[in-house]
């Protein structure tokens, strides 16, 4: 039977629930143990799909088509466990699905209530989906002590006791500030969380706290005291050098330790930290930088492009080089200031995006780096972009453009109204907003001799998609005449997936997301490979 960890934060949000759960599970995995990782949002969205990047960070898509919350690609990155759409629930999508059920009569003529209905549907959240996983381990999004949140506290409380107590363990992320006036440490702001989260019936097993320096042992004792919880549970978590260290410090604190020990379970082995003492040396000691542009509506918001942003520094440490991102606002950028902006960059990435705001400037862009020889990676919308200044420039054809940004262009990237997967319609063009895009993994077969496929080192592959619209395939041939290759496609030859110019050392553009899929542990070969590009064009 599975055994569930609870993840809730105190004091003060962005504490790092995230990594912190991330880094649990990867020292419990390492260890033999099947896991698998949940996040709950208190947020009244469905999902985060129709969020703005400037809300909420970004989008992280998982393989079976999920919009989800950032912190599953934290997940994803440090354990290598695929997420689900089962693993990832919203309070909007909670009573989006009460409503329905209440409309077509479900609660036989019953009053609807948080409790127990919405508790109900949260605790079936939790278990669902899972079969023979040793450790679900649960994080609640917010801070303990939010409005929004009280309902999954007590569903997590309610759990428990269901469940059992000796299968449930709470553990309380909190931030243990140092006051430099009186050089001191301060405990009480995570006393008044704990009491926060005793008022609403959760005792919490551990208590990590956050903090930007060692808490001495009196400190810690007063906090194993005030918070009734064993001084060995009092776990410390001290600003980590870079990302990478957290699994190493965390095992060094015995977080790992003390929840098999409050399971009543032995470590199966120990777990491998070498992997994560490597990376954390290259990360630490590389010298050498590489400037790599990248153009985009959001790029200078922190967690807008986050999969992106991690991708990029796993190419940098695969090449042992710094990756520096020279951010360039999409919506600022005048098509006459290019040249300058762009002078000190080694590679040019257009991440996705949509609308219409900023494209003028990224065509150019793109431009200079194909006539310049610059490499280039286009992400998504990034590849419809280039495929539209190749078409302008190349093909002459000066009112190419796509569907999404002007209705009267000459359509080089359009919509497909409608889709087939699984003999189903997935989307159209009058649907809501929301889930009617191409989500989720897809093949495409790549093209023999072509740069793509050595690469890859094969030759089919499948990446996470998230888009509406298409590169128009009817004008392949004119294309390829002037040496842009669409050197990947659906398995159906219909969508281009990937394209390529002969004539330049990089230039790759992908209809899909490859940074979803890159690992600090295994980075991705297109940014291990982009990022080799660069180097080698800094070098010259
Ligand atoms: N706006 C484009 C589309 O919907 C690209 C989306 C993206 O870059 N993720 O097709």
């Amino acid at each position: 039977m599975a055994r569930y960890i609870f993840v809730t934060g105190g004091v003060v949000s962005s504490l790092g629930k995230g990594l912190s759960s991330a880094s649990l599970a990867y020292l419990l995995k390492s260890q033999g143990y099947k896991v698998r990782l949940r996040k709950m949002d208190p947020y009244l969205n469905v999902d985060p799909g129709t969020m703005s990047p400037f809300q909420h960070g970004e989008v992280f898509v998982t393989d079976d088509g999920a919009e989800t919350d950032l912190d599953l690609g934290h997940y994803e990155r440090f354990t290598n466990i695929s997420s689900k759409k089962t693993d990832n629930i919203t309070t909007g999508r909670i009573y989006s699905d009460i409503i329905k059920k209440e409309r077509r009569g479900g609660y036989l003529g019953k009053t609807v209530q948080v409790i127990p209905h919405i508790t109900d549907r949260i605790k079936e959240f939790i278990k669902k989906d899972i079969s023979d996983e040793d450790f679900v381990i649960c994080e609640i999004g917010g801070t303990v002590g939010d409005i929004e949140s009280l309902p999954f506290v007590e569903a997590i409380r309610q759990f428990s006791n269901e469940h059992g107590k000796s299968k449930t363990l709470f553990i309380h992320l909190t931030f243990v500030p140092f006051l430099k006036s009186s050089d001191e440490i301060k405990t009480k702001p995570t006393q008044h969380s704990v009491k926060e989260l005793r008022s609403i019936g959760i005792q919490p097993n551990i208590i990590i706290c956050r903090s930007q320096q060692s808490i001495p042992i009196d400190q810690r004792k007063k906090i194993s005291l005030f918070c009734n919880v064993p001084i060995e549970n009092v776990i410390e978590t001290v600003d980590v050098r870079t990302i990478y260290e957290a699994p190493i410090s965390f095992f060094n604190q015995k977080l790992d330790k003390q929840v098999l020990k409050f399971f009543k379970l032995k470590s199966k082995k120990r777990p491998n930290l070498l992997p994560w003492k490597k990376i954390t040396k290259i990360t630490l000691n590389t010298k050498k930088i590489i400037n790599i542009g990248i153009i985009g509506k959001y790029v200078n918001l922190k967690d807008a492009y986050k999969s992106l942003d991690e991708a990029l520094t796993h190419g940098g440490i695969s090449n042992k080089v710094k990756v520096n991102l020279i951010r360039i606002e999409s919506d600022k950028l005048k098509p006459n200031q290019i040249a300058k902006k762009l002078k000190n960059i080694s590679g040019l990435l257009i991440p996705g995006g949509f609308g219409k705001r900023g494209t003028e400037g990224k065509i150019t862009a793109i431009k200079y780096a194909r006539e310049r020889k610059i490499p280039f990676l286009g992400i998504c919308f990034g590849m419809q972009m280039a495929i539209i200044e190749f078409a302008r420039n190349k093909l002459k054809i000066k009112k190419a453009g796509s569907t999404e940004l002007d209705r009267n262009c000459y359509p080089v990237v359009g919509l497909i109204n409608e889709w087939n997967k699984d003999g189903k319609i997935i989307r159209g063009t009058d649907k809501d907003l929301g889930g009617t895009m191409r989500l989720g993994l897809y093949d495409a077969i790549l093209r023999n001799n072509s740069a793509i496929k050595k690469i890859y080192k094969s030759a089919s592959i499948k990446e996470r998609h998230r888009h509406r619209y298409e590169v128009n395939n009817n004008l392949k041939n004119q294309f390829e005449k002037k040496g842009l290759i669409f050197s990947g496609m659906s398995p159906d030859n219909k969508l281009p997936e990937i394209i390529e110019l002969k004539n330049h050392p990089w230039f790759i553009g992908v209809q899909f997301h490859p940074e979803f899929k890159s690992r600090p542990l295994s980075p991705h070969p297109l940014f291990s490979s982009f990022i080799k590009a660069a180097k080698s064009f800094n070098g010259k």
